[in-house]
């Protein structure tokens, strides 16, 4: 991917087009100490948002993918053996807590449900995470901030934040950038130029008005750019469309047979 331009070196700031008022928000959230939740469909930006934000706030990050096996000890710390001896090790979240900055949560809802009961001392004004193991009650320091994202679209109704846990958050919606910005994202994410991934887009904007009848998701801002890279290596279009804005979508052979006609009307 052609990023270069954007991200000059490894400490310069990751590129990240904002939809709205995110970036002012965020430095309010940090600023005040509140805890952030990022709403919005896979691939849209979350993500990259957050590394942004940590490098233009100096802070270090700490991600944790959750998945549907991750406990609250997996964020935590656990006592590991080490040649012979128990030694207690830290998890991320706890790493985060003593160092400072920020802590991304991704997809938090995946997780298991032990996870909220650590989360909430952290994400009301005690700011506090007790671990039970080892009698410790850590303070957050100043520069702490929790955020964790998830996908309320997605995800079926018994996977979905309780109340209890969503309220305790500062939250922003994500969608998918208007076309002409998200034309511009990933033109400059892949390289390829805006006259060509302009098709690209505008399939993606038909294949995600097909969202909630033939397909669970839409296509994601990640899609694209990787259609748009695999384009700007030198792969045919129409390959690069198939392989990244539809065979991902769906495993139906009809919708799938539907989704390349549209294609085909596009492209
Ligand atoms: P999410 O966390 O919402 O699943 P990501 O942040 O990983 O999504 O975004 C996927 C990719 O899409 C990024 O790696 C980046 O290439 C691109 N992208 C999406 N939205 C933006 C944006 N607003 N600015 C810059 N890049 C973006």
């Amino acid at each position: 991917m052609n990023v270069a331009a954007f991200v000059p070196s490894k400490t310069a700031i990751p590129y990240y087009a904002p939809g709205g008022n995110e970036v002012a928000l965020f430095e309010r959230a940090w600023a005040g100490q509140l805890p952030l939740l990022l709403k919005g469909p896979t691939g849209c930006g979350k993500t990259r948002f957050v590394a942004h934000m940590a490098a233009r706030l100096g802070l270090p990050l700490h991600t944790v993918s959750c998945h549907d096996d991750l406990t609250a000890a997996d964020l935590t710390g656990r006592y590991l053996l080490k040649g012979g001896d128990t030694v207690w090790t830290d998890g991320p979240l706890t790493r985060a807590v003593r160092e400072g900055g920020i802590c991304y949560l991704d997809e938090v809802v995946e997780a298991r449900k032990d996870v909220a009961v650590v989360l909430h001392p952290l994400t009301d004004d005690r700011r506090i995470l007790p671990l039970e193991r080892t009698g410790e009650e850590l303070a957050a320091p100043q520069s702490f901030m929790l955020v964790v994202s998830y996908n309320p679209g997605y995800q079926s109704l018994i996977k979905t934040m309780k109340p209890s846990t969503r309220q305790r958050f500062v939250a922003i919606e994500f969608d998918f950038l208007p076309p002409e910005q998200e034309m511009a994202v990933v033109a400059a994410e892949s390289g390829l130029s805006e006259t060509r991934v302009r098709p690209l887009v505008q399939l993606a904007g038909r294949l995600r008005a097909l969202k909630g009848q033939d397909l669970e998701e839409g296509v994601s801002t990640r899609l694209i750019v990787y259609c748009a890279s695999l384009i700007e290596a030198g792969l045919p279009t129409r390959e690069a469309v198939l392989a990244t804005m539809i065979e991902p979508l769906t495993d139906d052979a009809d919708v799938k047979a539907a989704l390349v006609e549209i294609a085909r009307a596009v492209i």
